[in-house]
């Protein structure tokens, strides 16, 4: 009995892993190669002053249009490019290109805005990683302060000193440091005690609830209260309801992004968009 079940489980098990396994090579293999046939493009998602209800920066995303695979997200490929170490000339690609797209978009609306730039924690692995952002800056003539580096908790788990120097480094170059997904970690509380983070981003899952749910609401209302008295911004991102909108005004939150205001948007699309939103 325990045999037969043992029996068909591992054969089950086998079947799902030779799918997943399958994918994967796929789409490791599609990646090499994928930049020279210029199949990346970053999208940007506004994030909005609550007080002032206008757009203040956008948060560059990045997409993947592969022509035998088709779109891939990247929850998906993005976990790929970090084990295999392809999200090092990626993500360089990303900031290069965020850089360049600010300074286009700020000098056709003539107004500072922020970039923001998720950096997960392969990338911290590339030495030359700071040297490079310094340079992409100066070439985009962008200052510092508009640039937002993203990490989440899994950047600082690893311990290790090239990610603390790099950390630092950001600090004293004078880009502003974010904390993304706050909330979904295990110690998180630590890190900011840490490190001097600019922003703290409250991640999806609790935004979604905060009309709902009330112990959402409450872990909402402590984040903010807490965050600004450390002196951090605050971001509430996923937000998708005017109700959610509204709750977060009331709860003091700096910033909103999310499908409610606008989804990602290409390049092009970014450059004739303007929103305006007062709750
Ligand atoms: P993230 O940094 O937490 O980004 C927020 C994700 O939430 C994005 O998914 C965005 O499209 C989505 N989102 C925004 N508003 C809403 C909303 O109202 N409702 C819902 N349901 N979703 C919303 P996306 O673009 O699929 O990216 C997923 C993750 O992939 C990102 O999470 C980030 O961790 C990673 N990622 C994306 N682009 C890059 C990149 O250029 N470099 C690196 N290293 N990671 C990236
Ligand atoms: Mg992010
Ligand atoms: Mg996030
Ligand atoms: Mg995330």
């Amino acid at each position: 009995e325990a045999k037969s079940l043992g029996r068909n489980t591992y054969s089950f098990f086998t079947k799902e892993m030779n799918t997943v396994m399958l994918r994967r090579f796929e789409i490791e293999e599609q990646m090499h190669g994928a930049l020279e046939r210029n199949e990346f493009e970053l999208y940007y998602q506004p994030q909005l002053d609550v007080k002032s209800g206008n757009i203040i920066g956008v948060e560059a995303l990045l997409r993947w249009h592969n022509s035998t695979l088709g779109n891939i997200s990247p929850g998906e490929f993005i976990p790929i490019a970090e084990h295999t170490g392809l999200i090092v000339p990626i993500g360089r690609f990303v900031i290069k290109q965020a850089l360049r797209f600010l300074n286009v978009w700020q000098t056709s609306q003539h107004k500072k805005y922020t970039m923001a730039v998720n950096i997960s924690p392969r990338q911290f692995r590339d030495l030359g990683l700071l040297t490079f952002i310094k340079d992409c800056l100066n070439a985009s003539n962008i200052t510092p302060s508009s640039l937002e580096i993203e990490i989440t908790e899994g950047v600082l788990m690893s311990g290790q000193s090239y990610i603390h120097d790099a950390l630092i480094e950001i600090e004293k170059l004078g880009i502003n440091l974010s904390m993304d997904d706050f909330g979904t970690g295990y110690s998180s509380l630590s890190y900011l005690r840490e490190y001097a983070f600019d922003v703290l981003k409250i991640d999806q899952s609790f935004i979604h609830g905060i009309t709902t749910n009330e112990a959402d609401c409450q872990l909402v209302k402590t984040i903010i209260v807490m965050a600004h008295s450390l002196g951090m911004t605050v971001v509430a991102e996923g937000v998708e309801t005017q109700s959610q909108f509204t709750l977060l005004t009331e709860l003091d939150c700096d910033f909103v992004q999310g499908y409610y205001f606008s989804r990602p948007k290409p390049a092009e699309q970014l450059l004739d968009f303007s929103v305006h939103y007062k709750p």
